[in-house]
């Protein structure tokens, strides 16, 4: 295993200004055992974790399904996983774009809460391999290339009069060698606007306090 790193500081740099068009930066510095920085092994360019993603695809042409990560584990620091928002995609989701009006148009990958925690729960069972169970490698995986997602968007109040879009798709990270076309799978990509849609999105959001609170059988309610 490789050295551990043993210090880490955070210096941020706002440019918070909402009339700015710079964007808002965040820095974070990695420093070894011995001293010395090692923030560009541990980060890319970005600012976010490098994992085990293939960071070299070049150009659109070249984007696979399999450039995403699965363990979330640095490549170089075995100890170090980067879960969610943390990690460093190897790229956009997918093909960049641009407006009538030139605006570019870079369609970033969707990281949100399900994605972010079946990645959390991925790395935490690795880790617990790795620690207790003499695993010498992650043991887990949780690719979005190999997960589907859902989101359901409120967009109105009411037991009867309410509404809601619900969506889901397969996989998350469009796969066109396994589904040639459009890269997903349509029998798990779907879109409804209505009022169960908006129930579902009234029971999720009890289920999901109710899991965030662990009582009595939260590990049944899915991420
Ligand atoms: C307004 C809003 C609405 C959203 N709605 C939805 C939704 O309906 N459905 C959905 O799926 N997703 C939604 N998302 C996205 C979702 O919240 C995120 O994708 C998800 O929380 C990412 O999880 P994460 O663990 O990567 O990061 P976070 O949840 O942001 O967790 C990072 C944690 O690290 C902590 N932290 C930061 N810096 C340090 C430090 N230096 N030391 C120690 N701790 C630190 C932070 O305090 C935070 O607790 C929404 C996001 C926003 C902002």
């Amino acid at each position: 295993m490789a050295k551990k790193v043993i210090r880490l500081s955070t210096r941020e740099k706002l440019s918070n200004s909402t009339t700015s068009s710079t964007p808002m930066t965040v820095t974070l510095k990695a420093y070894a055992k011995d001293g010395s920085d090692i923030t560009d092994t541990v980060f890319a360019p970005n600012g976010f974790m490098k994992v085990d993603a293939k960071y070299d695809a070049g150009a659109y042409q070249n984007w696979k399904a399999s450039d995403w990560p699965k363990t979330y584990q640095n490549p170089t620091y075995k100890n170090m996983f980067a879960a969610g928002i943390a990690f460093a995609p190897p790229h956009l989701i997918s093909k960049p774009m641009k407006s009538v009006n030139g605006t570019p148009i870079n369609p970033t990958p969707p990281r949100t809460g399900m994605p972010s925690a079946m990645m959390g729960k991925a790395i935490a069972q690795s880790v617990v391999d790795m620690m207790a169970n003499g695993a010498t490698e992650p043991t887990h995986t949780a690719s979005m290339a190999e997960m589907g997602a859902a989101c359901v968007a409120s967009a109105g109040k009411g037991l009867f009069t309410g509404t809601a879009a619900a969506m889901t798709v397969y996989p998350i990270i469009p796969d066109f060698e396994k589904y040639p076309g459009v890269g997903r799978d349509m029998n798990g990509t779907t879109g409804e606007l209505g009022l169960a849609a908006h129930w579902v999105k009234h029971i999720l959001h009890h289920l999901f306090l109710y899991k965030a609170k662990l009582k009595p059988g939260w590990t049944l309610i899915p991420e």
